[in-house]
């Protein structure tokens, strides 16, 4: 059986929105061992579907069909869909009960125009949305079978993972399990990894995909044929890897991971920063429950703010500069002091593209970690990206840093 995808809109073709879920639809089934054999974007026409829909099943196929499913009058799937197969749409009372009691859930009166979605090809199969309003289903067409998905890629991804099994089963696709094992990396280089990993004994028993995620590398490592060792393989890797390693799991972050870590550690943290502008404490808060860890943060931007928010002497900067080692160590003292955690990371460097010097070119950060025994500070000069990338980079620098030390105090 092939696996189709097919994203409808005419804003992916016009390049207003990027084309998302097709990536998504490919993550899932590849967590599953499944590979999508086409891909395709078609205009929001019922003849443009129904093309395609042809196109794609000159051989038995599972047809992913993502957008359209909303109560607009350019939302046509559900229509299009209806034609191709030659059944008319009904009206599903379970999805109307589903669409009044969520309108009412969220204090909303009830259009009548919402009760299209409600309408779907007779004897399709409905795939209720827990994410969002308009369900999706699922039908048979000759040896064919279509499903269609909301496009939002939030809700499109949350349901094929919600139904992912209820639409393998019904193309009569089964699984076998992947044995490929995700490791999601930062801290070496792609070159220093591969140097490393290829002297780790069965590696020519391994498949290793290495994909660079700014600033991460997601490595991707399955047993070539039977390989008895594999076990033993992914253990050295581990050990290999040590602190560089954050995460086996596509949902948990980086940021998630130095959380956790901390926890365990029993410690606190607290921000100072000053180049990354409060990107550091943004990407932490993202975290559920943070609140165990994470005390605050200060954006001390100004020569002022890192005097008066962290208490760091104004005669240090005006020596030294603020972009200078006893600097991010006062910040880092202050910001431990001040929001009182075992823990504290100062960030101050320069993200360009103007504020170089010769001695501190553009791309250079100091970073403090500071903990219970004391203060560490490390200068790096990060060249060659944007404001933006430099920003994220420098955010992740401290946080491994921070993580490094507590392994060491392990
Ligand atoms: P709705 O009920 O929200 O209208 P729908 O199933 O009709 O859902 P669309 O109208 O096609 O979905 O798309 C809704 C939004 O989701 C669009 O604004 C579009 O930006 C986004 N979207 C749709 N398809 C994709 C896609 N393949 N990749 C990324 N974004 C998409
Ligand atoms: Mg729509």
């Amino acid at each position: 059986m092939r696996i189709v995808f097919i994203a409808v809109g005419d804003e992916l073709l016009k390049g207003e929105t990027i084309e998302i879920n097709g990536n998504r639809a490919a993550q899932v089934l590849g967590e599953i061992g499944l590979t999508l054999n086409r891909t395709a974007i078609v205009s929001d026409t019922m003849d443009a579907l129904a093309k395609e829909v042809l196109h794609s099943t000159t051989e038995p196929a599972l047809c992913i069909i993502s957008g359209g499913l909303g109560p607009t009058d350019d939302d046509c799937t559900r229509l299009a869909v209806a034609k191709i197969v030659g059944s008319p749409l009904v009206r599903n009372e379970d999805i109307v009960k589903h669409l009044r009691a969520r309108a009412e859930k969220r204090g909303r009166e009830f259009s009548e125009v919402n009760l299209r979605q409600a309408d779907i090809p007779e004897g399709a199969t409905t795939l209720p949305n827990e994410f969002g309003t308009a369900p999706g289903f699922l039908v048979h067409h000759g040896q064919n079978v279509l499903v269609c998905l909301p496009g939002v890629p939030f809700e499109f991804q949350g349901m094929l993972r919600a139904h992912q099994d209820t639409i393998l089963g019904a193309a009569g696709i089964s699984v076998n399990p992947t044995q490929e094992v995700t490791f999601r990396i930062f801290g070496i280089t792609e070159s220093r990894l591969q140097e490393k990993l290829s002297a780790i004994e069965g590696y020519s028993h391994v498949k290793i995909r290495s994909l660079p995620h700014f600033p991460e590398i997601r490595l991707k490592i399955s047993p070539r044929d039977a390989f008895p060792g594999f076990e033993q393989f992914l253990q050295d890797v581990r050990a290999m890897l040590s602190w560089c390693l954050f995460s086996e799991s596509a949902e948990v972050d980086f940021f998630e991971d130095a959380i956790e870590r901390l926890h365990r550690a029993g410690a606190t943290l607290a921000l100072a920063e000053s180049c990354t502008g409060g990107l550091i404490a943004h990407r932490i808060t993202r975290v559920p429950d943070c609140s165990r860890v994470f005390q605050g943060g200060v954006v001390s931007y100004a020569n002022e703010a890192k005097s008066t928010l962290l208490d760091v002497p104004a005669e240090l900067i005006a020596k030294n500069g603020a972009v200078s080692e006893p600097v991010a160590r006062a910040m880092a003292l202050g910001a431990q002091e001040r929001l009182q955690a075992t823990h504290a990371i100062a960030v101050t460097g320069i993200a360009g593209p103007s504020g170089g010097t010769a001695e501190k070119p553009v791309g250079t950060v100091y970073l403090a970690v500071a903990h219970p025994k004391g203060v560490e500070v490390i200068r790096h000069t990060l060249a060659g990206f944007d404001r933006k990338r430099f920003q994220i980079l420098v955010g992740y620098v401290a946080v491994s840093t921070l993580c490094r030390e507590l392994e060491d105090d392990d």
